[in-house]
């Protein structure tokens, strides 16, 4: 199939075709007829699939097509984040190149006035992280009353955010008569409750299995104590010469430590997450992307919805809580149908998160110590549950033949053998 088939206008054609896509991906094959023929649509998309051109090449040609240009916006769409609403931005601009609608983004952390004045001139398609698009219209900056299509993204995330009352709120501001978008990765009860509301009729397209990872991206583990985790992270960018890497913690404050650690250790590190102003963090996102440090490192929010072409590795420093969140870190890896690399370092106490995230993938991911970095046979003293910790040791027994030879390249992993007498510390995640 090609863009060709799809319905969709020359114009629009033209600004696809300066993006070299090729062919257009399932979800955009699928979607955007739907879309065109004014239905509802549920999509089950993760990241990294074409999703966003899949809603955004449509919405395009249905504003462009049906009513005339107003003041005031005729599309919203809600993101979870701000970086993730910067970048639908960019790609309405860039598809819309040839049109002329107009469309703006808004999110919180930086100042009002611009957005209010751009509000002012006119927009035709807005981009809007939930919190501050409230502000707007608490503030009557912004009247929502025009809106014609509705397209929720990545909506699981919204909920888990925390956001579903300002998103009851918004929808609330809309007129009845609308088109609904609502793109998910995952499904929970609660999200099935929510879609069964807002959708009428809707047409369903799932274009992964439903929670399943990226099937491009290479999953691997390595199990290490806690303690060696940092030491094993910058042997590892030494051995495999890693230059471009997403490192994903559990907090704020181990992102800032880790990117440190990794500096001390001469690899060009930064972090990136909630606690940064939007001014900073757009930095760090911008140095990642031009190569100017190896090593991003992200809290769960904050990598949400990060659009880095070709990234090729992942590294999941620590397990997150949530299996989903595993689906959705790894995604950022292997986009598109590109390969892809996802690494978790997994200490004796995160047996039971990957079993969780075993469960919710359906199939085991390999766990092969490092030479050098093996983990202490003595389980930590804050184990979850006895019983987890003997089904972990299982999945560590099962695991396929242990790597038997120290680094080609640089055999570092058995120069730190002195190391491996050090045990797992309780203390908090770094
Ligand atoms: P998304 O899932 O929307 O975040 O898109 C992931 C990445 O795939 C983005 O970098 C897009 O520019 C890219 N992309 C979108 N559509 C295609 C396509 N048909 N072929 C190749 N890459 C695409």
């Amino acid at each position: 199939m090609s863009f060709d088939s799809l319905g969709l206008r020359a114009d629009l054609l033209r600004a696809v075709a300066t993006q070299r896509y090729g062919r257009p991906t399932p979800i955009q094959s699928q979607a955007i007829p739907v879309i065109l023929a004014g239905h509802d649509l549920l999509a089950g998309a993760q990241t990294g699939t074409g999703k966003t051109a899949a809603f955004v090449l449509p919405l395009l040609q249905l504003l462009a097509e049906k009513g005339h240009p107003q003041r005031h916006p005729r599309a919203l769409i809600l993101t979870p984040t701000r970086e993730l609403a910067a970048q639908i931005g960019e790609r309405v601009h860039a598809y819309g190149i040839h049109l002329s609608l107009r469309s703006t983004v808004i999110f919180g952390g930086v100042g009002m006035q611009p957005q209010i004045n751009q509000l002012r001139r006119g927009v035709d398609i807005l981009v809007a992280t939930p919190g501050r698009l409230l502000d707007h219209a608490g503030q009557h900056t912004l009247d929502l009353s025009r809106i014609e299509i509705l397209v929720l993204d990545e909506a699981d995330r919204m909920l888990d955010m925390g956001f579903i009352h300002d998103v009851r709120r918004i929808i609330n501001l809309l007129p009845e008569r609308r088109q609904n978008l609502l793109f998910s990765a995952t499904y929970s009860d609660d999200m099935r409750r929510f879609s069964d509301n807002l959708l009428q009729r809707p047409k369903l397209i799932e274009v992964a299995r439903r929670n399943t990872a990226a099937e491009t991206v290479i999953q691997t583990a390595y199990p290490v104590d806690k303690a060696r985790k940092r030491d094993l992270l910058a042997h590892l960018f030494h051995r495999e010469d890693w230059q471009q890497v997403l490192v994903f913690t559990r907090t704020k404050a181990g992102a800032n430590r880790l990117a440190e650690h990794l500096g001390r250790e001469g690899i060009a590190a930064t972090a990136i997450h909630g606690n940064k102003s939007q001014a900073a963090r757009t930095r760090a996102l911008d140095e990642f992307k031009r190569g100017a440090v190896r090593a991003l490192v992200a809290t769960d929010i904050a990598a949400r919805g990060l659009d880095i072409a070709q990234l090729p590795q992942v590294v999941n420093f620590e397990l997150p809580n949530v299996a989903e969140d595993y689906v959705h870190r790894i995604g950022r890896t292997g986009r598109a149908g590109a390969g892809g690399q996802a690494l978790s370092l997994v200490s004796h106490d995160e047996m039971v998160l990957l079993k969780g995230i075993q469960r919710l993938l359906g199939r085991q991911i390999t766990l092969n110590p490092v030479v050098g970095f093996e983990p202490s046979l003595t389980p930590p003293p804050n184990d979850p549950e006895p019983g987890e910790r003997r089904r972990g040791s299982h999945v560590a027994a099962s695991a396929a033949p242990r790597r038997a030879t120290p680094s080609p390249r640089t055999g570092q992993g058995s120069r730190r053998d002195g190391q491996r007498s050090r045990t797992a510390s309780p203390r908090k995640p770094t």
